[in-house]
């Protein structure tokens, strides 16, 4: 980025960067996965009908998109479930978060994941999108049916998740990425389900290609890639 390309950029930020507050931050062990609780004054939670992304300064010039769960209308607090296994500024910057500290972020916008009624919900995708299926359940709650599963590089990370979170969403080991879950899906009966995926974007479209071929399913696909 040249001079004046940063010139724009920091004249653009310092008109629509909002800042929010770290309550707290829970490493899994190992620390390559980060819960962090954020209190964000600007932002009506109430509105919320879909799941959300929240797009989030994590370095000079460089912004991250994660996904806010587990909110709370009246304390307008959130948290956000990082994966740090890889190495990247979104890593590094969570990595280095505290509690006390402010966050810089560009907006909170929304996906177009909303929960389907009278529908089960199924949900699929690695530990990256931990919070877009806990969003999706939080907006469910009471009228949709939601499970799925997790897979997990990390074996720990995959026992965490069932001692920390509700196991509707079942945790898969996984060091070949998107075959597990594609065993897991021979595995189910299906019908008319709206399937949501999100994460890995190769895993996310083989398993797209995977669920067409079913003759037994004759629901939706929603599909959302977060990284390549
Ligand atoms: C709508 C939306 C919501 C998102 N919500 C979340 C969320 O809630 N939690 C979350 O962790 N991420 C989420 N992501 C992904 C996130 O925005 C970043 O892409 C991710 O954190 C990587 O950023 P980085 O700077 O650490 O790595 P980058 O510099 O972007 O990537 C570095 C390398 O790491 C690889 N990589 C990126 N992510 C992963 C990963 N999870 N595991 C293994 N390798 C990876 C990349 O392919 C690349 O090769 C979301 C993305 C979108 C579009």
């Amino acid at each position: 980025m040249n001079i004046i390309e940063k010139k724009i950029l920091s004249i653009f930020e310092n008109r629509v960067l909002k800042q929010g507050c770290v309550l707290e931050v829970r490493a899994w062990d190992s620390a390559t996965f980060f819960e962090v609780d954020l209190h964000l004054p600007d932002v009506d939670m109430e509105k919320w009908t879909s799941v959300q992304r929240i797009k989030v300064r994590v370095s000079e010039y460089t912004y991250r998109d994660y996904t806010p769960a587990l909110w709370d209308v009246e304390t307008h607090t959130c948290t956000l479930c990082i994966s740090s296994e890889h190495s990247g500024p979104g890593s590094d910057w969570v990595s280095s978060l505290k509690r006390g500290d402010t966050i810089s972020y560009v907006g909170v916008g929304s996906t177009l994941h909303k929960p389907v009624f009278d529908s089960r919900l199924l949900c699929l995708g690695d530990n990256s999108s931990i919070g877009h299926f806990l969003a999706l359940k939080q907006l469910a709650l009471g009228v949709g049916d939601v499970y799925g599963a997790i897979s997990f590089n990390n074996e720990a990370h995959a026992r965490e998740f069932s001692e920390y979170f509700d196991t509707y969403l079942q945790p898969i080991p996984d060091k070949n990425r998107g075959i597990s879950l594609v065993s897991w899906l021979e595995q189910q009966e299906l019908s008319n389900e709206t399937v949501y995926i999100a994460g890995h974007c190769p895993t996310a479209m083989e398993l797209r290609t995977y669920l067409k071929q079913r003759r037994d399913f004759s629901g939706s696909i929603k599909l959302l890639g977060f990284w390549d």
